[in-house]
């Protein structure tokens, strides 16, 4: 295990805001230093050998990067992140379209997905945002069915939320989707090296990515473009020299890339066994909580029901207790977790995804959202749940 702590040592000494980023890991940082320092060929120029060493290593880590999600190397294109993946993937469809399309997205989406989606409205497009079954925030494929249309040409859900954890069920989602001849689009930045991915059993046709979710550099990301069987012809967000396949001009980020392949194959390697830890762990935060917290209830999916809920993920409601005031409170302490979606913390609003569950505004905002990594330790959970059991108890004497 690694030494966690460094610079915020005292500040931030217990991380569980994983949801929003994670840590990079060392052995990613490793991989890196040698394109951030000797090795600056840019991988379009590729009449010398600084040239080709680039062009190369951006290759391998591209078979990498596939290799974990179950695609083809060339079904990758290199982005910033997820918001730009999602971004390319539901503007650069809606490129495509002759007339004005449909397409179909669901309430608990992450803004990323959301505000496409509203422009793609204001531009005259029919947009279906799709309600979810309260408390566990699941979508019904049988209600999606009902919303299709044969103008429909994407349909965009992610597979796992990140406030909630909930896990959707694409396969019998995808069926649908390809019934009436549209793409699936997965927005899948809270997965790699928590549950296994292969595209093409999840029957998903873009998928977006972030290397900062899984222990890799910020800035960097992934769209998978469908090519086999049934490709997927998208528009591209940016115009330039034409890399990626013209899907997304620019000088190829080959620092990150290769931090995002190490990331993805550490997550391959450890993933499935890590997963087993950190369940292990979020569940024993829960134990203490539900024994020292009178009234505490869990948002989203019971976290016995493995299949639907990511293993990383709690988010709990705190009758009475003001989120915001308890963040404060743990963050002097030195916890760090988080209120709802990252995104969203400087304009505190109750969490559009809680509501979506069922839950009221009051209640969306007395909720705290824990993210586990490899990095959290016994300890940690030992600490931050007496941090937060004192906290909650401060705060409900006042
Ligand atoms: C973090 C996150 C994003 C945004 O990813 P960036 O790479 O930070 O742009 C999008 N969707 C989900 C589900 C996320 O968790």
């Amino acid at each position: 295990m690694f030494h966690v702590g460094g610079a915020y040592a005292g500040v931030v000494s217990i991380f569980l805001d994983n949801h929003s980023t994670t840590r990079l890991d060392p052995r990613v940082l490793e991989a890196m230093m040698p394109w951030l320092t000797e090795q600056y060929g840019n991988a379009g120029s590729t009449t010398h050998e600084m040239g080709r060493d680039a062009r190369e290593v951006v290759d391998s880590s591209r078979e990498s990067v596939a290799s974990v999600i179950g695609a083809s190397a060339r079904e990758i294109v290199f982005t910033s992140g997820a918001t730009e993946s999602n971004n390319l993937a539901i503007l650069g469809t809606a490129g495509r379209q002759a007339g004005n399309g449909h397409l179909v997205t669901v309430e608990t989406e992450h803004p990323a997905v959301l505000d496409p989606c509203d422009h793609l409205k204001r531009k005259g497009y029919a947009v279906t945002r799709l309600s979810v079954e309260h408390t566990t925030g699941l979508v019904d494929p049988a209600m999606l069915e009902t919303v299709l249309r044969p103008e429909t040409f994407l349909v965009s859900i992610s597979l796992a939320n990140n406030e909630i954890g909930t896990i959707q069920n694409l396969p019998a989602i995808a069926q649908r989707v390809h019934a009436c001849g549209a793409v699936l689009h997965a927005d899948c930045a809270q997965v790699v090296g928590r549950l296994p991915l292969d595209m093409d059993a999840l029957g998903i046709d873009l998928a977006s990515f972030s290397a900062h979710k899984f222990h890799g550099p910020k800035g960097v990301g992934a769209l998978y473009v469908r090519r086999r069987g049934r490709p997927v012809r998208i528009d591209p967000l940016v115009y330039g020299g034409g890399q990626e396949r013209g899907m997304r001009s620019g000088t190829l980020n080959v620092p990150s890339i290769v931090g995002m392949a190490e990331a993805a194959r550490l997550a391959q390697e450890h993933g499935e066994s890590e997963s087993i830890t950190i369940r292990k762990q979020r569940n024993q935060l829960w134990e203490i909580l539900e024994k020292d917290i009178p009234e505490i209830a869990i948002n989203g999916p019971r976290l016995s029901h493995e299949s639907v809920r990511l293993p990383n993920n709690l988010n709990v409601h705190v009758p009475g207790v003001d989120g915001q005031t308890l963040l404060t409170t743990l963050a002097h302490e030195g916890l760090a977790v988080s209120a709802g979606s990252a995104c969203s913390s400087e304009n505190p609003r109750p969490s559009h995804v809680l509501q979506a569950i069922g839950l009221s505004e009051d209640a969306a905002r007395a909720s705290l959202r824990f993210g586990l990594s490899r990095f959290t330790t016994d300890q940690d959970i030992q600490r931050a749940a007496a941090l937060v059991v004192a906290g909650v108890e401060k705060l409900r004497e006042l």
